[in-house]
């Protein structure tokens, strides 16, 4: 566990994740498995945050953790129901390929959608204090 407290990113599946090919899974996006896992090995904790629904949330799911990627919970904040009702779900943190200023690599072949890119989103986390240079 960090010193810092246990914070909570939601974030999101297609295009962030893995590459857009729904309702198939795309390739992983590079980076992806090896940032997340770094914050959940520092003690926070990830929210799949997705408009997948369904069998397309549970294939989500289930590839998530067969990549070692540690979920807390999906498309909820299991402790928010104690201070809101709100229906958004609470996170520090969203990454998302479809956030305003959130970095994207655009892809090599004409036609397809760019994806997150995380060697950007690590060096912000490390300006964050929330990760470490490497
Ligand atoms: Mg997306």
């Amino acid at each position: 566990m960090s010193k810092h407290k246990s914070l909570i990113f939601a974030v999101d599946f297609d295009g962030t994740i893995v590459e857009h090919k729904f309702p198939e899974i795309g390739p992983l996006v590079p980076g992806a498995v090896e940032v997340l896992k770094e914050l959940t090995d520092l003690g926070h904790r990830l929210i799949l945050f997705t408009v997948r629904s369904g069998a397309f949330v549970d294939a989500a799911d289930e590839f998530c953790a067969k990549n070692g990627i540690k979920l807390w919970a999906v498309n909820f904040n299991p402790e928010q129901w104690e201070w809101s009702n709100s229906d958004k779900v609470f996170a520090n943190y969203y990454i998302d390929d479809a956030a305003l200023g959130c970095p994207l690599i655009l892809p090599p072949k004409k036609g397809s959608r760019p994806h997150v890119d995380w060697a950007v989103i690590r060096q912000h986390l490390v300006c964050e204090g929330v990760l470490k240079p490497l």
